[in-house]
């Protein structure tokens, strides 16, 4: 089958996006291609890791089929509301419909100014590409709905942060670009016409199961929000931190999105937060599903004026879809969990997860290993990791008797992209070009549940050296 392009959310409004050329750069060069990805997408085989491929995905060439643009959002930045956001550094290419006639969307990220880009100088150092490439990957291979990365290049160029680094684009693909963001952006402009068609967009793309519904925005609103409930319980169940919940780095897919101060916990500390600029923890690990919630509401708010034309009937609608949230993320957090000690009751997994989680923070047990291990054919790592302690045995003995699961292992991965191996990655592609760390780190975590032996030496959490207390975008 062809490589099918088409620009169909241009044709919504020219309120919401700005058309936008590259910038080209002096010397590109291939960081990674992700072949499976391009074949889902059905990318030409002659841009496929190619030098006429690294014209495109360097921003240096537009070929015929895109139509690039950077697209307008707003959004609330740590709960302060910022009316005009947008890609500053980023460029949508084009949709394309995949095999499975999904349309995705293709953007550069990294590829120079745009009307949005304010201060900025729409550049990404090579460090964040690596870090999104990698993460973004290991996420989709841990069933995590994700952004994923099509292509990464440096652009022989440097980029001024703290210090001068070597530049880089991503080449990022999405079920969509569309955030809560931008469905406030949408809403600032006061256009009832084009707030409706929007939605009516998001439904098509997203949910085009609600075309039949009665209440087809308010459905939109539980759609959604059932999408993040249960991508935040994912995340809760990985111990995986996004960083930077701001409403634009939502997505209306249920896609993660913006992998930027992100970070995996290693000890299980429900407070654990990694990202520099959180100074009072907003985004910590526990906090996720009520920062989720908040930007939902921050969604429904704009819908209100298609949910009903009296405001405050509006309001009640909305208000008692928002009430469930909750419920339903709880709900996909405890089937998660349970999962991952293989007890299919609920009911009965929930005080052993409980107390496996009381267990692992007393003793600052790795989040991952206690989880893994748990699958193995004999106690030995699990008794080990917990130091054989009297209360860890009690609680391994019941939880013997409760579990269900023998396959544990096709549950709890052995590998996820640890701080310290991410930052190892990043350090060795900004300081000497060098791609090995990268190139090995991926293999390992294209197969996340795996156990391989000539991966030992990145079993482990990070020695007291090597932790990673701190993230930057
Ligand atoms: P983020 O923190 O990645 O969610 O980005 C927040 C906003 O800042 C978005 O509108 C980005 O496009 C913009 N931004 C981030 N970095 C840059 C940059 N280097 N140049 C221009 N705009 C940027
Ligand atoms: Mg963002
Ligand atoms: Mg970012």
């Amino acid at each position: 089958m062809p490589f099918r392009p088409e620009h169909i959310y241009q044709d919504l409004s020219d309120q919401l996006f700005a058309p936008c050329e590259a910038t080209p750069v002096r010397a590109p060069q291939w960081i990674a291609f992700n072949d499976d990805l391009a074949e889902q997408l059905q990318i030409p085989q002659e841009l496929w890791a190619t030098d006429e491929g690294l014209q495109v995905f360097s921003g240096n060439q537009t070929p015929e089929w895109a139509a690039p643009a950077a697209l307008a959002y707003a959004g609330h930045q740590f709960a302060n509301f910022v009316p005009q956001l947008g890609d500053g550094r980023a460029l949508l290419l084009t949709e394309v419909l995949d095999k499975n006639n999904q349309r995705f969307d293709i953007q550069l990220k990294g590829s120079g100014r745009t009307p949005y880009s304010r201060g900025g100088d729409g550049r990404s150092p090579i460090g964040p590409v690596i870090r999104e490439y990698l993460v973004s990957e290991a996420m989709h291979k841990l069933y995590v709905p994700t952004t994923r990365a099509l292509a990464a290049v440096a652009t022989g160029e440097w980029v001024q942060r703290e210090t001068a680094q070597p530049g880089a684009i991503l080449t990022r693909v999405a079920k969509s670009h569309l955030r809560v963001g931008t469905a406030q952006y949408v809403l600032h402009l006061r256009d009832y016409k084009l707030l409706k068609r929007f939605a009516e967009y998001v439904i098509d793309r997203h949910y085009p199961e609600l075309n039949n519904s009665e209440m087809p925005y308010l459905a939109l609103l539980e759609s959604v929000q059932n999408n993040q409930a249960k991508l935040i319980a994912k995340w809760m169940s990985l111990g995986f931190i996004h960083g930077v919940m701001n409403t634009d780095n939502m997505t209306l897919s249920g896609e993660t999105i913006d992998y930027g101060p992100c970070a995996f916990m290693e000890a299980y500390e429900p407070a654990t937060k990694f990202s520099f600029i959180d100074k009072r923890g907003r985004y910590a690990y526990q906090n996720q599903p009520a920062i989720g919630l908040w930007n939902i509401a921050r969604f429904a708010e704009t819908l209100l004026p298609l949910i009903h034309d009296d405001p405050d009937t509006a309001v009640t609608q909305a208000t008692a879809i928002i009430e469930k949230f909750q419920g339903t993320y709880e709900a996909c957090y405890w089937q998660e969990m349970s999962a991952k000690i293989g007890v299919s009751d609920i009911n009965a997994a929930k005080p052993l997860l409980e107390r496996y989680l009381n267990l692992m923070q007393a003793q600052q047990i790795d989040f991952t290993q206690a989880f893994r291990f748990l699958g193995d054919q004999t106690p030995e790592r699990a008794q080990r990791l917990f130091e054989n302690s009297d209360s860890w045995q009690l609680w391994f003995n019941d939880w013997q008797e409760a579990t269900d699961n023998s396959q544990l292992h096709q549950v709890n991965p052995a590998y996820i992209p640890r701080n310290h191996l991410i930052e190892q990655a990043i350090q060795a592609a900004t300081n000497d070009g060098d791609l090995t760390i990268f190139n090995r780190l991926q293999r390992m975590l294209a197969e996340p549940f795996t156990e391989r032996e000539e991966f030992s030496d990145w079993f482990e959490p990070a020695q007291a050296e090597e932790k990673i207390t701190q993230t930057f975008c």
